[in-house]
């Protein structure tokens, strides 16, 4: 069968030229008799796949030496609790920015450790746009700020970086990138921790990386289970425990793709056009409609209702029907979502601009 057009926001598509090469050597891991997950984490050739992920990732993404790349397990859900075990160092409060379903999480799980203060918020609007700063009110003293760059389930993205100098107190910046890391070009200097599931945009469930500058770590919240600090990770080249070891060789061919690609800058430019495709096309019929501010659209996550919902059911079965799938809306927030990630060809996110417009023809 040919492969369909996957707009699933996560698990989500791989490029299949990946998939294909995983394929080749799925047996035989470059003559070493055995597959990839077959091996030791510990052993040469293992060690080899590791680091070369790490340098290449660093090398994409410009990773400076003072930050450590942490290939860790437990999702990005784990670093929710990890984030504040790890960075709050003696402080009881921490800033969050609460701009959809995925902050909310964060916020919950961090008040489990600490007063949240939320410094800034979208829910009022049904999470429909990323406030500015000069709607914050931060707290000068916070260990750190959170914030989610792109709402995977309500598509809101910052389309910048939060400026933190306000404070005098240097207060990291840490960002849930699991949904657009990768997707255009990073100024990891301007965060304190950077974290992602990979199943969005880097490669397949089971790995979270996570992008550290090195001061921060070392004290942790009393009783911290090891498995849960980041300086036992780092300093154990995230070999601690058993680490993803098939996800992070996936997740290094991936890297090679976007390499190969030709890096940010280029597949930003793939990705602008992409998500341009759908919101353009979304604006100008009166069919179809997206309710997030037109600067904070994501260009990962499109989500889009139609103006007759007693039409969703017949528009999704037909969606199927032309080989492209997984375009129902979060279960909390109904409608549509084409998440077109870095692995989406733009062919697809052709194909499905050219069958939502015959659709809304169709039934106009
Ligand atoms: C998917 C997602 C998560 C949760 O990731 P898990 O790997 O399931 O823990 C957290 N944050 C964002 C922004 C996501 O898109």
């Amino acid at each position: 069968m040919e492969r369909i057009f996957n707009f699933s926001a996560g698990p989500a598509v791989l490029p299949a030229e990946v998939l294909k090469q995983a394929r080749n050597e799925i047996l035989n891991w470059h003559d070493s008799g055995m597959s990839i997950m077959e091996m030791s984490h510990r052993g040469r050739e293992f060690t080899s796949v590791a680091q070369k992920t790490e340098a290449d990732l660093r090398e994409l993404a410009s990773i400076p030496e003072n930050y450590k790349v942490l290939f860790l397990s437990g999702g990005a859900t784990s670093q929710f609790s990890m984030v504040p075990m790890n960075l709050l160092r003696k402080k009881k409060n921490a800033d969050y920015i609460n701009t959809g379903m995925w902050s909310k999480k964060a916020i919950k799980e961090a008040q489990r450790y600490c007063h949240v203060n939320i410094a800034a918020s979208s829910e009022d609007s049904g999470y429909t746009y990323a406030p500015t700063q000069d709607q914050w009110t931060p707290d000068l003293n916070a260990a750190y700020v959170h914030y989610t760059p792109n709402e995977t389930i309500g598509g809101v993205e910052f389309n910048w970086i939060p400026d933190l100098t306000y404070s005098e107190n240097n207060i990291p910046l840490v960002a849930d990138m699991s949904s657009n890391i990768l997707s255009r070009p990073l100024d990891v200097t301007k965060y304190g921790l950077i974290y992602a599931g990979a199943q969005k945009n880097i490669g397949p469930a089971g790995l979270t990386i996570v992008i550290v500058r090195e001061d921060l770590l070392g004290e942790t919240i009393q009783n911290t289970p090891s498995v849960f600090n980041y300086k036992i990770h780092a300093d154990n080249f995230s070999m601690y425990n058993t680490p993803p070891t098939y996800a992070i060789y996936i997740t290094g061919l991936v890297l090679e793709w976007l390499n190969k690609k030709g890096g940010l800058e280029e597949i930003e430019k793939i990705n602008i056009s992409k998500a341009a495709l759908l919101y353009d096309l979304i604006d100008t019929t009166d069919f179809y409609h997206c309710s997030v501010a037109k600067s904070d659209r994501s260009r990962m996550n499109v989500p889009f209702t139609l103006k007759n919902t007693d039409l969703d059911a017949e528009f999704l079965k037909q969606a199927q029907d032309h080989g492209l799938t997984q375009l129902r809306g979060h279960r909390a927030v109904g409608g549509m979502r084409a998440s077109i990630y870095n692995a989406m060809p733009i062919e697809g996110v052709l194909a499905l601009a050219s069958f939502m417009k015959e659709f809304a023809n169709n039934h106009a």
